[in-house]
């Protein structure tokens, strides 16, 4: 019985699952299983069309799986989701499934520096350009545009950056051309919905706040089911025209009894078949047991992130804090807008001593916990510059908001005093 709730706090809890059928078992089963039997051969041939749905073989689907993407579809208010190996697997798909070689997508400028790696050169090596523009003003989406544009990106509360994406100007723009906006919204679950703002396609690394305990890699894409593909058949001949790897199936056609899906089930019946970036279940079972209390932990990483922004800008040795309480003009006006007073979780901040005023900060840290990742229950720290952004060029790491003295917290759930004290110990150490 689907549960009839609009609440984060009662739908991550709830959605996509009541109790098992067979057993009563309150928790989701992890259904550690690789393949399904089929009924008779007729079953499994409808299954194989499309004619009916069901499970065929886990890297296309499976049921634990399928209560997280039912439960991620809900909190986002999408109609489907696809969850996914990782986010960058989902980032990935979320262009493949749109953008073929000599096709190109418009991204923002402010991005993770893997998925700027992944976009200017993985995917460039491919034959899909990707075409960086500053999301400061939203007309340079248009701008970037052409006759094969099929999609544009972007983070909605960019890391490292943290200046909020414009979703509803780039949205309309996109909305005019027939071009979806595809958010990552990682850093931001349940802040910001950005399909509420237009965005057509919403992506998630579930490593972060969404698992929430750093024990899972994985990703997710949620269809808003919000985007008329139909209506622009040049602009997305992807769903438009015979897809020869689905016996000629046009998916706008092929799905319409399912719903507004084509978009996901193309991803799944192709790019998840064909590339296999499945989740496995125990991952699907643990990122479900993160989002039980997603709604909770969010109040407490908001407001303890908020305290630290507060201390970093009283301090002598920061030269700067990154974080949307202290921007003004236009990116404060997007920050509230699209947060409404809860920042995130992420807190930036640049040492007056640079680089080895970075490194010192680091090694100084005891609470906080050195590594690449962010979204954990627990604080983390890294200093971008020697780690996450030494791939990029000098000019990807500017471009990106990371200079030699940045340094990024993700801020935890631990008791705030505790946080304090371990900040101040480390900034006087990198004095
Ligand atoms: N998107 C954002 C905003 C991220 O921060 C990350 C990872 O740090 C990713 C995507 C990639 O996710 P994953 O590490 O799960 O592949």
């Amino acid at each position: 019985m689907p549960i009839d709730s609009k609440h984060p706090e009662t739908l991550a809890l709830h959605a996509g699952w009541r109790s098992d059928p067979a057993t009563g078992a309150v928790a989701p089963p992890i259904y550690q299983t690789t393949s399904y039997q089929f009924r008779d051969t007729e079953h499994a041939a409808n299954l194989f069309a499309l004619k009916e749905l069901g499970n065929i073989y886990t890297r296309i689907g499976n049921p634990t799986t399928s209560i997280l993407e039912e439960r991620l579809a809900a909190l986002e208010g999408g109609v489907a989701a696809l969850a996914l190996a990782s986010g960058q697997a989902a980032s990935a798909f979320a262009l493949q499934n749109l953008a073929r070689a000599g096709d190109n997508v418009v991204a923002s400028t402010d991005l993770y520096g893997g998925t700027w790696n992944l976009f200017a050169n993985t995917l460039k090596d491919q034959g899909l350009e990707v075409r960086f523009v500053d999301p400061s003003d939203p007309e340079n989406f248009r701008r970037a545009t052409d006759d094969r544009t099929r999609a544009y990106y972007a983070e909605t509360l960019p890391n490292p950056k943290l200046t909020v994406f414009p979703i509803a100007e780039v949205a309309a723009i996109g909305r005019e051309y027939g071009i979806p906006l595809i958010a990552d919204n990682t850093a931001a679950p349940l802040l910001v919905k950005p399909l509420e703002h237009g965005a057509a396609i919403v992506v998630y690394s579930t490593t972060k706040y969404i698992g929430g305990h750093g024990t899972s890699i994985g990703g997710a894409i949620i269809d808003g089911g919000n985007f008329d593909w139909e209506k622009f058949p040049e602009r997305q001949p992807a769903l438009n025209t015979p897809d020869a790897s689905y016996h000629g199936a046009v998916w706008v056609e092929a799905v319409k009894p399912l719903g507004p899906v084509a978009y996901i089930i193309k991803a799944r019946t192709t790019l998840l078949r064909d590339l296999g970036a499945a989740v496995s279940p125990f991952n699907a079972f643990l990122t479900l047991q993160g989002i039980e209390t997603l709604p909770l932990r969010l109040e407490r990483h908001v407001s303890n992130a908020q305290a630290v922004a507060d201390f970093l800008s009283k301090r002598a040795e920061v030269t700067k804090v990154i974080h949307p309480s202290r921007q003004s003009g236009a990116e404060r006006e997007r920050a509230d807008k699209y947060l409404k007073g809860k920042y995130g979780a992420l807190v930036g901040f640049e040492l007056a001593g640079g680089l080895e005023a970075g490194r010192r900060f680091i090694d100084a840290l005891k609470l906080f916990y050195h590594v690449a990742n962010i979204g954990d229950a627990r604080s983390l720290a890294i200093h971008p510059a020697t780690t996450t952004h030494s791939q990029l060029s000098p000019e990807a790491q500017l471009a990106t908001g990371v200079t030699p003295g940045y340094v990024r917290l993700a801020i935890g759930i631990e008791h705030i005093d505790d946080i304090l004290a371990d900040l101040d110990a480390a900034l006087k150490a990198a004095a």
